[in-house]
């Protein structure tokens, strides 16, 4: 049994066949899927989602740093209501990325202070997303490490130097498809034997990041949690490891750091 710990399943991708896709995961040995929060509105939509399948489906609740712009004071409130629903296990997804900048910098570093204190005041775990952020990411992290209970760095597609720091600080790593990538994943391959199994949980990012060397692909390219045991094979042959331990071990930890 597999975790898919972030599939963006209130995505407009998804709005039509959202049932066939989940009973489509079950299928291949998905046990949990945790629905990623990125907006006020989808954090919301998550737990109307949860509610269809009960102790099946959990979410997060948070505010992309491609959306900080949209952050306002009031928006902490908002997010704290909805992490009062037992279906939500984590606050984010929360972080910076300095790849696109569709929000400023200024408005991403407030943004996601405001749900480092969030998360840190509520004792939740935090689901993180950095991307070409690694040094200020960084430095809040040590801030607030101390007061966090625990953190994921979903989608790590970093270096070396940057998993040694994240490991550092305690913090879990989540991978995602872009592993299967022969190109841009290659580094990764080789680096996911740094990650112990008791900090590493896999993802799809669903309908993002359909692994490249998925066979046959799907004519949508649209990426879905029934893809996920992708990811883990791929991640059983960088370990040379088999499937099935990963495939536990990476679930446990999930279970454990969602407290699911
Ligand atoms: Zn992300």
């Amino acid at each position: 049994m597999l975790i898919d710990i972030g599939a963006n399943l209130t995505h407009k991708d998804f709005r039509n066949d959202v049932e066939q896709v989940i009973d489509d995961a079950i299928e291949v040995g998905v046990a949990n899927i945790i629905v990623t929060g990125s907006t006020e509105q989808n954090s919301e939509l998550a737990i109307e989602l949860n509610e269809v399948r009960p102790d099946y489906l959990y979410s997060t609740a948070g505010v992309h740093p491609h959306q900080a712009n949209e952050y306002r004071s009031v928006t902490s409130k908002h997010l704290n209501v909805i992490c009062e629903n037992e279906s939500v296990v984590a606050v984010g997804e929360c972080g910076l990325d300095f790849n696109r900048n569709y929000s400023s910098k200024k408005e991403q570093l407030y943004c996601f202070e405001a749900q480092l204190d969030l998360g840190t005041s509520i004792d939740m775990p935090l689901f993180f997303h950095e991307r070409d952020a690694h040094s200020d990411f960084l430095n809040l992290i040590k801030q607030y490490r101390a007061n966090m209970k625990s953190g994921v760095v979903h989608c790590f597609t970093g270096q070396q130097n940057e998993l040694e720091a994240y490991l550092d600080l305690d913090l879990h790593i989540g991978i995602t498809g872009w592993i299967c990538d022969e190109r841009r994943g290659k580094h990764l391959k080789e680096l996911v034997s740094s990650i112990p199994l008791d900090r590493l949980m896999i993802e799809t990012d669903a309908p993002y990041l359909l692994p490249r060397s998925l066979e046959p692909r799907p004519k949508s390219n649209r990426n879905e949690p029934k893809f996920l045991p992708k990811v883990c094979e791929t991640i059983s042959e960088c370990l040379d490891v088999d499937y099935d331990h990963v495939a536990e071990q990476t679930t446990n930890t999930a279970k454990r750091f969602f407290d699911i």
